[in-house]
């Protein structure tokens, strides 16, 4: 019990302030101490806080610093709280100090001292860590990367050759390891650039079909069970060319669509994307969705973060860092959008985003506002047959949106109907590979009517047979080799609008392999007394190169880099310069430049992995002849060696 005398508060007041943790004063108006905690005197070395009493403050200071601080303070009015960096005794200290004005007092303050050294060292620790951290990330990323690059082109370089076939398989294995070794080493360096905030995104017209055709040739080579279907539904009206961050939105795509697949065992996985626009704003919506495990509601609200990794029992064989959605929500906040998620736990999960981007003001005015467009969709007329409901209705949806009439067929024995006696009426029929047997049957059948018909002068039964002229489609997952014993064009899964434009067009694919490219070998022809020099900063780049020129018999001096090339150039006499383009201090367009000036008139090719639109034009303009992709396709190299070559250096068929 206490009396509630002012006596009695003043007492318990002062242990108050004695047992507090900040060391406490009060002064009067004249800066005397009134007040002392027993604290702030014992730090400020006094003997007691007696003999403090009735002293002014600053003259029991032991430090210019000190009595700075003090001084400071109490110059400032009303109430303040500021940080003070103090040396004592050989130690830096890191202080802060609260002080106000006593209300019915005139001049006079208390001040509360508070020693925060541990807190702000521990935090200065913690900072200079995370930054050690990141930089160690970094540094052993590329550490890690540039004997990774050697492994996956030296074992590319090791396919080339002939092998038996168990050699082959060894070597394949080889270079998937890699890849996946590789996929994961990039997520920790994108990881560590984002968390030091170094991360940059860069936008520049892309093409949006090449964007997602690459995207699903990535996600359709995985390997899925038989019961998963991988569909998409991409609106046509969104822009051709869009002002984006390719690289960024694309590993963002694929990141999200490789969870999808992985953690799905059954049913799909879709990709839908369309655009919407705001008074003349384009916005891309993008919408994920699996039918795979799903998310507990209480996982949820961690998902994006980094290093989380659920339901670890069941996800045991699962590999992955848990990073893949924490890169992708930051890439998505950088390009100044938003990813929401929702999900079932036990039926399938559905990641939604949009970034705003500009489509068609990007000064090439005269583009179509849609991805593709057919000319005359009343021209066509297709019949399809997929055997999967889903990929039957995803076929179903790419043709309405195309404008092209089609009967999509489930059912085989629906299909045989059609081709008895042919499927009249149609323009295109695309089929799946378990219908392969009726296609063959009946061209073998109508080519026999055609021989018989000309033969006999007509046969009137049989004209519809053999006047159809429809073209035949296999459709087929990405991973499943063509067998067919006839000539067939054929289209992977999942069916992409552009994709079958181009096919109903007679464009073709664009970015499928032809047979034509795969057929040319390396070393297919050799040569006499050729010398090429190489430049470019990246040893491995060297290597893979030499390692294909050497094939051909060429002999290749190696620069390290665009000086050294330069140097190399002025004393010797090449038949081809290859030259990088990207190289630190002097790059292949200085070098080249350098190399013209001082008139050199070699050949000079540049090798660069940036293919964007305008690269060709720009390596013509800085004096280059031609401009070769890395990495290198063995039938680029081919024709480029064919144009530069002196031809009395050729052997042909050697
Ligand atoms: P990783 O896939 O490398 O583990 P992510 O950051 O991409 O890392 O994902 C973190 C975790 O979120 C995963 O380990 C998984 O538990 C959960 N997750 C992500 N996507 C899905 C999905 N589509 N379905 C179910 N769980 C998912």
């Amino acid at each position: 019990m206490f009396d509630s005398s002012n006596k009695d508060l003043g007492l318990m007041f002062k242990e108050f302030l004695n047992t507090t943790p900040g060391f406490v004063a009060v002064i009067d108006s004249r800066a005397r101490v009134r007040f002392i905690s027993r604290s702030l005197a014992e730090w400020m070395g006094l003997s007691s806080p007696r003999y403090a009493v009735n002293r002014p403050i600053l003259d029991l200071c032991n430090s210019i610093e000190m009595k700075m601080m003090f001084q400071d303070t109490m110059e400032s009015q009303g109430g303040v709280e500021r940080y003070f960096e103090l040396f004592i005794n050989g130690k830096m200290h890191y202080l802060m100090m609260r002080s106000a004005k006593i209300a019915e007092r005139a001049g006079a303050r208390i001040f509360e001292l508070t020693d925060i050294t541990p807190i702000t060292e521990a935090k200065i620790e913690a900072e200079i860590a995370t930054k050690a951290k990141a930089e160690f990330l970094a540094n052993m990323s590329h550490e890690i990367r540039t004997p990774m690059n050697a492994i996956i082109g030296m074992t590319e370089l090791l396919m080339m050759k002939p092998l038996e076939r168990e050699q082959l398989h060894h070597a394949v294995s080889v270079k998937s390891a890699s890849m996946a070794l590789l996929n994961i080493i990039n997520d920790i360096l994108d990881f560590s650039k984002i968390d030091s905030q170094k991360m940059e995104i860069v936008n520049a017209p892309t093409d949006f079909a090449t964007l997602i055709n690459d995207t699903i040739n990535m996600i359709s080579v995985k390997t899925m069970s038989e019961e998963t279907a991988f569909i998409i539904d991409i609106a046509n009206d969104i822009p051709p060319i869009i002002n984006i961050d390719e690289l960024r939105l694309k590993q963002t795509l694929i990141n999200l669509l490789n969870n999808a697949v992985k953690f799905t065992q059954k049913g799909f996985v879709s990709l839908e994307v369309w655009a919407e626009r705001f008074d003349g704003e384009l916005e891309l919506h993008f919408v994920i969705k699996d039918t795979g495990i799903g998310i507990k509601e209480r996982d949820m609200a961690r998902l994006f973060g980094a290093f989380y990794r659920f339901d670890s029992q069941r996800n045991k064989n699962i590999v992955g860092t848990g990073l893949g959605l924490s890169i992708a929500r930051s890439f998505i906040d950088l390009m100044g959008g938003r990813i929401s998620v929702e999900s079932e736990y036990g039926k399938g999960s559905t990641f939604s985003f949009y970034i705003p981007c500009d489509g068609a003001n990007i000064g090439r005015q005269k583009l179509p506002p849609s991805l593709t467009e057919l000319e005359e969709p009343g021209k066509y007329k297709a019949l399809v047959y997929e055997p999967k409901a889903i990929n039957a209705r995803a076929a179903e949806k790419v043709f309405e949106r195309l404008g092209v009439d089609c009967v999509v067929l489930e059912n085989l024995s629906d299909f045989k109907k059609a081709f008895s006696p042919a499927p009249d009426g149609f323009s295109h029929v695309f089929f799946d590979k378990s219908a392969e047997r009726i296609i063959n049957d009946y061209l073998q059948k109508k080519d026999m009517y055609t021989f018989m018909s000309q033969e006999a002068g007509g046969l009137s039964y049989f004209d519809k047979l053999i006047e159809n002229n429809a073209e035949y489609i296999l459709v087929k997952d990405t991973n499943q080799p063509i067998t067919a014993t006839f000539t067939v064009n054929y289209i992977n899964r999942p069916l992409f609008i552009v994709n079958i434009a181009r096919i109903l067009t007679g464009a073709g694919l664009q970015d499928t392999v032809s047979p034509e490219k795969e057929s040319v070998k390396l070393g297919e022809f050799s040569t006499k007394d050729v010398c090429v020099l190489l430049v470019d900063d990246n040893p491995v780049n060297l290597m893979v190169a030499e390692g294909m020129l050497n094939e051909y018999g060429i002999r290749v001096v190696t620069a390290a880099g665009g000086s050294e090339g330069i140097e190399l150039a002025s004393k010797n006499n090449y038949d081809i310069i290859f030259m990088d383009h990207m190289m630190p201090v002097v790059d292949g367009i200085e070098a080249t430049q350098t190399i013209r000036s001082m008139g050199g008139i070699m050949p000079i090719v540049a090798l660069s992995a940036n293919a964007v639109s305008g690269a060709r034009e720009l390596f013509l303009e800085a004096g280059m002849d031609d401009f070769l992709s890395k990495p290198i396709l063995i039938k680029e190299l081919h024709d480029i060696l064919l144009k530069y070559i002196p031809r009395g250096k050729i052997n042909r068929g050697g």
